[in-house]
């Protein structure tokens, strides 16, 4: 699941033309994990023997994993050509003069499809086709192998052509980014072809060399590269569990343990965003500073558990003030809260207000003053356009005088400086 912050619409809809703001809340995308921990865990306690994970999981890795393959593939494919030029030149050295021209043209066939292959690898649009054009490529350099060691004599050449061809097994299992399941394919589509090759252009199969190499060969590329395979995995999954709690760590480091709410850490930090953010946009920013009322009698008659009770009951509603991206809900200290309202004037400010002190009496908690005396909340509002030469700090101060005076105008009200 995908949660996305959305975006701060009344601000784009009143700032046409501004389309900076629109693009800075762009960045403010939230993507939560896809999976839990405990999925995670699960998944490496399997041991991933069968280098498969459960269906959703797996789907994602491979997303993820074509893209690190085809880098890898791009960086590994000049070694491959390398090593493969070194051998070509000097099978060319030691060949038998009759063969050569042969020789020449098949690796040069093998050669063209490698540099090919890596031409395909630098263009995005054919990304989506990566495996299938690695996979086939696997079994053409697998088939020409095959089938030049077979049917070409190679003399002296011959064992350094047997280990090229080693070698290109080596790569298509463990070097290319390919799946097992695929290496296998194509190695033995390739094996398959290359025999077929072989006998089809009326040369002879080398039944007491060709066989063993390439099995032994594939066994020992197949064994190292499920290890590889497997270990790539266990790698993701673990570097996965440590984004997880990463992630967890961040949330924890700003928000209030008892309510849930940002605590007063990350409300400074937003409140100088916001407040920078409407001073170059000139939009009225709102600070509210909202108390519990009468609070200390609550504690003293209830008990601090259910003075805690209380706080989360009221942070809740509280919270359900503050939807839209850039607005804030926070809890500033013991029985003590703030709102910050980006690009709200002084009119929204009021039935923001008033509908949490609506709100709360909805709740209808009961206070042990008694006499039908519900928990309320005071409020201070202060609202205005940032200038230059103004802080945020002040605008605190004044939504904290606002709220002095609605506690000595008799509490369950807000008042607005
Ligand atoms: P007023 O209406 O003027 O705001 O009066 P009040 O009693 O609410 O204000 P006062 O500042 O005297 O008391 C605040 C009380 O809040 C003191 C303390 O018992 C309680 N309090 C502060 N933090 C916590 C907390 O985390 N949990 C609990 N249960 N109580 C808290
Ligand atoms: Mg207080
Ligand atoms: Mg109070």
């Amino acid at each position: 699941m995908m949660r996305v912050n959305m975006k701060n619409e009344h601000i784009a809809v009143m700032n046409n033309g501004v389309s900076e703001l629109v693009e800075e809340d762009v960045e403010d995308l939230v993507v939560e994990p896809q999976f839990s921990e405990a999925e995670i865990k699960a998944t490496l306690d399997t041991g991933i023997w069968f280098l498969l994970f459960p269906a959703r999981l797996e789907k994602e890795y491979r997303k993820q994993s074509v893209n690190g393959a085809i880098k890898a593939y791009r960086f590994n494919g000049i070694f491959a050509f390398v090593v493969f030029t070194i051998i070509c030149i000097s099978v060319f050295k030691l060949i038998p003069v009759d063969s050569l021209s042969r020789c020449v043209f098949v690796y040069a066939l093998a050669g063209a499809v490698m540099l090919g292959v890596r031409v395909f690898s630098f263009f995005r649009i054919f990304d989506r086709w990566f495996y299938w054009y690695v996979t086939i490529s696997g079994i053409v350099m697998i088939t020409v192998a095959v089938y030049a060691n077979n049917a070409i004599p190679m003399g002296a050449a011959s064992t350094l052509s047997y280990i090229g061809l080693t070698y290109i097994l080596f790569f298509t299992y463990c070097f290319v980014g390919l799946r097992l399941q695929l290496s296998m394919l194509a190695n033995l589509l390739g094996g398959v072809f290359g025999v077929i090759l072989t006998y089809a252009t009326g040369a002879q199969m080398n039944w007491l060399i060709m066989p063993q190499t390439f099995a032994t060969a594939s066994l020992l590329a197949m064994f190292l590269a499920y290890g590889l395979k497997r270990q790539e995995r266990i790698n993701y999954l673990q570097s996965y569990l440590l984004e997880l709690s990463l992630k967890t760590s961040e949330r924890l480091s700003r928000e209030d343990a008892l309510t849930g709410l940002a605590n007063r850490r990350y409300l400074n930090e937003q409140m100088e965003h916001e407040w920078s953010r409407m001073l170059r946009y000139q939009l009225p920013l709102t600070i509210m500073m909202i108390d519990i009322d009468s609070f200390k009698r609550y504690n003293d008659a209830l008990g601090h558990l259910a003075g805690d009770k209380c706080l989360q009951q009221v942070a809740k509603i509280i919270q359900g003030l503050a939807y839209r991206s850039g607005e804030l809900a926070a809890r500033y200290g013991g029985e003590e809260f703030v709102l910050l309202f980006p690009n709200m004037d002084k009119d929204a400010a009021k039935s923001q207000a008033a509908r949490l002190l609506q709100r709360l009496a909805a709740a209808a908690m009961p206070h042990p003053d008694g006499n039908g005396k519900m928990v309320s909340v005071s409020i201070g509002i202060s609202v205005c356009t940032p200038t230059s030469t103004t802080t945020v700090n002040q605008l605190l101060r004044q939504a904290d005088l606002a709220l002095y005076q609605a506690k000595a105008l008799g509490k369950n009200r807000y008042e607005l400086l």
